[in-house]
């Protein structure tokens, strides 16, 4: 008898605190992030049943230094196995400081008719009681779960949907937080249990044409910032920043998110500044520095609002979207 072959799960590791090592033994802090292995990291897990595991190392780094060529490598290594017909899902180790960046960032561009679930920890691999191993787990059981799909992060035994959660804890095991959307459900004792349905993919017009994204993404990416707006804003980084992009050689300043007060508001100065970057040609967009809730649109608005997206998600749309990789305007 000729035996089925099974369905695969392909888990690319990108390095983070689940890969993390080099600390005195037991600490869970003063650690190097991205040192062990993702063969290593699975290695020590059984397979869901049913599903074999295979692994592919896309990156070894700490989050925090997330950059655009490994974002490119991440989204063609996941188009790649998304693409074979034996694979069933796709698992993402990765650091939790910029996950929600990522997570957007696939989210918005992958057609994701498979699950893709990111996964991460916040003590490291060789810390006394790693969070790693069980996160790694549960997620690899949600990539197996049978019509899962879309873009997800697995955390702590919560699903979250790719596009909303944010990190909201810097210390917590449990550091993710879905807002308003709340959470697709909860892998308990290895069993999934959802209470929304999977996330839609969203595609944007040029979800189907992938070598169109995977050679946009390739090419630098547009300048985009973030200013604050605060107490004594008075818009100077503006200014500084549109000097600094003037100099011979410098990368031009192409957007700038506003991380607004409120509803997206910020300081005479700031406002002055931002019109001033405005009319140099830097497309501006509203958000808010507050956690929860969207940027409504007024009559009074100098600049058009990014919607629900936080300031660092506001970031990638308006930098997708100068690319011409966005789902269009901004909302308001
Ligand atoms: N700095 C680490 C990273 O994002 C933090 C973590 O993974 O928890 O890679």
């Amino acid at each position: 008898m000729v035996e089925e072959k099974k369905p695969v799960l392909v888990v690319l590791g990108t390095g983070g605190t689940i890969s993390g090592g080099g600390n005195r033994e037991g600490e869970n802090l003063g650690y190097t992030a991205g040192l062990v292995s993702v063969e290593t990291l699975v290695g020590g897990l059984p397979a869901p049943s049913g599903v074999v595991l295979e692994t592919r190392q896309v990156a070894q780094i700490d989050s925090k230094n997330m950059s655009s060529s490994v974002w490119r490598d991440l989204f063609e290594a996941a188009v790649a196995a998304l693409n074979r017909p034996d694979v069933q899902g796709v698992v993402i180790t990765h650091g939790t400081d910029t996950l929600e960046e990522t997570g957007f960032l696939l989210s918005s561009l992958l057609q994701a008719d498979k699950p893709v679930v990111l996964t991460c920890a916040m003590r490291p691999a060789t810390a006394a009681y790693p969070d790693g191993p069980q996160n790694l787990a549960d997620a690899l059981q949600v990539a197996a779960c049978p019509g899962a799909r879309g873009v997800m992060a697995v955390c702590a035994g919560r699903i979250h949907d790719g596009q909303h959660f944010s990190k909201v804890h810097t210390y917590r095991l449990d550091p993710f937080d879905s807002g308003e959307a709340g959470v697709i459900g909860y892998v308990e004792e290895g069993r999934v249990r959802c209470v929304r349905p999977w996330p839609r993919s969203e595609p944007t017009e040029h979800s189907r044409e992938e070598k169109t994204v995977l050679s946009t993404l390739g090419k630098p990416w547009p300048r985009v910032e973030i200013v604050l707006n605060h107490a004594q804003a008075d818009g100077q980084v503006v200014t500084a920043l549109l000097w600094a992009s003037r100099q011979d050689g410098a990368e031009p300043l192409a957007g700038l998110v506003l991380a607004g007060t409120g509803n997206g508001t910020c300081s005479e100065g700031l406002s002055a500044a931002l019109s001033q970057a405005s009319e140099c040609g830097v497309t501006v967009w509203r958000a808010s520095r507050c956690c929860q809730g969207a940027v409504l649109p007024t009559s009074l608005d100098l600049f058009p609002s990014a919607g629900d997206l936080p300031p660092v998600k506001a970031r990638i749309a308006l930098a997708l979207h100068l690319m011409g990789l966005g789902r269009g305007e901004a909302v308001g």
